[in-house]
């Protein structure tokens, strides 16, 4: 099953596709280069666009004296709830310092301390001092100035902007030969097209534009599990997703990424307040507004179903020195018309980050030959239920290497695509409706009936077909198929476990410790099967 598109104008050829330009993308991108693996690297928008250049935490490693790859391994384990994939979390952590390594050669720079080390800080969640950082909050962009230099520098890797990954392109026998792509202003290559590889890399970040309000950038539509699903590939863990508890609330944006406030500001004193102006963290968590992510996400969310309101309040008038100590946020307030200093600002919960995605093995090989997956994409089982502070632009280090290698050392032929049978697509106008049914029933806080209910909702809309081909169909449909693998996760797990909530089920079941597998076969049938985890 794949998506509609125009008839292909033309055809370029590399031996490995990369898909997305983010941490996942570059790092494998050059560790491809060093193996003289020449690399058509697609983007769907500018290079620099996604999530990496938005990181603003930084990068785990056990760098740091005293710290050990075991000490990360605990923490990591502990944030995953019991699901995480012991081997994904040995092979994060023990090749994670290296990787690091790797990337300040390749020229980024992290801030430094007083005698000159790199300084290393912690985040919820880490018992250690291993978080390196870049400009105090700007680490996604240092790693993304220094990896796109080293591409820049680098002939072997052909980049295309604005061309959008819409299906692999598949061999008789399901293996993958290409991709269809759609280009925007490439001269000769404009237009829908066909690229063939003997290998093709999905690294198209996460999916966080499934629901309305995100911390995401435009371009997470989660394209790449939507194409891996329509190819024939597992997906898992789909239902843990991360949920920031506090963006701003903004009455004229409809929906799609917003400016974050930082959890940095309840920690300077700021209170998050419900519609009646009353404090609601203190009662629920001994650390009230600064108990972990998930708790307050929880807690927001049943506060603006109990009022019927789209945010809660977080009132920060108490705040030393706003606009010095948080220029951007101050100055993200301003252009929404709010001034901190004075009113409390409206906020709400929005989904940050995907534990789970196209299933993969530690060389990050996918269920479909010739497909692998890498980064926030791919599902190597290291976060499991929940993604440790930090491990995620990480990941990307530690399994692009990983993956290059693998390509590196089995090398492949190049392989004749099949015509694909059926072919499908969604009318645009759902994306909006699609994202406001998705946070009101499957995102912080789900049971059988929100998710019922909006199982019906999408039922509807995915009447809505088209028969127009254009990039907002394409992102619309990849967002009902990822809304649709969600729903069925988070109905069938009954239990609630790292950032799975369930009122139905407010507690971890042992007969939940395993993962749930989900793909859809060559009729458009979902299957789902289960992987225990030890
Ligand atoms: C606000 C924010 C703060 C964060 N802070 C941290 C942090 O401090 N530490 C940390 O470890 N993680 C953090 N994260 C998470 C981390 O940034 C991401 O998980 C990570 O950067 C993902 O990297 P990636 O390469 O997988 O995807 P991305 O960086 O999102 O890149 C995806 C790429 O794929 C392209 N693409 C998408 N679809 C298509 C398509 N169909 N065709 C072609 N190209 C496509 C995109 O244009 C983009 O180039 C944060 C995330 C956000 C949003």
């Amino acid at each position: 099953m794949k998506l509609l598109t125009g008839k292909p104008g033309w055809t370029v050829q590399a031996d490995v596709i990369v898909i997305g330009s983010g941490v996942a993308g570059l790092t494998t991108a050059l560790n491809l280069r060093a193996s003289k693996i020449s690399v058509l690297l697609v983007t769907k928008a500018k290079i620099d666009e996604g999530s990496t250049k938005w990181a603003q935490g930084g990068i785990a490693a056990a760098l740091g004296p005293g710290d050990t790859p075991n000490q990360h391994k605990k923490d990591t384990l502990t944030a995953g709830a019991g699901l995480c994939d012991i081997a994904a979390v040995d092979v994060l952590v023990t090749e994670g310092p290296e990787a690091v390594r790797r990337l300040i050669a390749q020229g980024a720079v992290f801030d430094k301390s007083e005698t000159g080390e790199i300084a290393l800080t912690r985040e919820g969640g880490h018992l250690r001092n291993r978080i390196l950082h870049a400009g105090g909050d700007a680490t996604g962009a240092e790693v993304s100035r220094a990896l796109l230099a080293a591409v820049n520098d680098d002939e072997g890797i052909e980049v295309i902007e604005n061309a959008l990954a819409i299906d692999v392109l598949q061999s008789a026998a399901g293996a993958v030969c290409g991709v269809t792509l759609h280009v925007i202003n490439a001269g000769s290559r404009d237009g829908v097209g066909r690229a063939l590889a003997k290998a093709v890399v999905i690294a198209t970040g996460g999916l966080g534009q499934v629901y309305s309000q995100t911390t995401n950038p435009p371009v997470s539509t989660g394209d790449g599990v939507a194409l891996a699903l329509r190819a024939g590939a597992e997906v898992a863990d789909v239902e843990f997703i991360q949920f920031h508890p506090t963006v701003l609330w903004r009455e004229s944006a409809s929906g799609g990424q917003q400016p974050l406030i930082s959890e940095a500001v309840r920690g300077e004193g700021a209170l998050l307040l419900n519609d009646k102006g009353e404090r609601f963290m203190k009662e629920k968590h001994p650390l009230a507004e600064l108990a972990p992510r998930d708790i307050v996400a929880k807690e927001i969310f049943i506060q603006m179903k109990e009022s019927n309101s789209p945010h809660v309040w977080l009132d920060a008038t108490t705040v030393p020195d706003f606009e010095k100590r948080f220029p951007t946020i101050y100055a993200s307030c301003l252009e929404n018309g709010i001034d901190p200093k004075s009113q409390a600002i409206p906020v709400a919960p929005a989904s940050h980050y995907a534990s789970g995605g196209v299933r993969v093995d530690l060389n990050g090989q996918t269920t479909v030959p010739g497909l692998y997956a890498c980064g926030e994409t791919a599902c190597t089982g290291a976060h499991g239920a929940n993604r440790l502070a930090s491990n995620s632009l990480l990941e990307g280090l530690v399994f692009g290497a990983r993956i290059a290698a693998h390509i590196a050392a089995h090398p492949a032929p190049q392989l004749e695509p099949e015509d694909a049978p059926a072919h499908f697509l969604l009318n645009p106008a759902i994306q909006l409706p699609l994202q406001l049914a998705m946070s009101q029933g499957a995102g912080v806080m789900r049971s059988a009936a929100s998710l019922n209910e909006t199982l019906g909702i999408l039922e509807q809309l995915a009447t809505r077909t088209s028969t127009e081909p254009c990039i907002e169909a394409w992102e619309a449909t990849n967002l009902y198929l990822l809304a649709i693998a969600i729903i069925r996760g988070a109905a069938e797990r009954k239990e609630s476990r790292g950032s799975h909530w369930r009122s139905d089920f407010p507690e971890p079941s042992l007969d939940w410790q395993r993962r749930i597998i989900q793909r859809i076969d060559s009729d458009g049938v979902w299957h789902m099967r289960y992987e225990e985890v030890r």
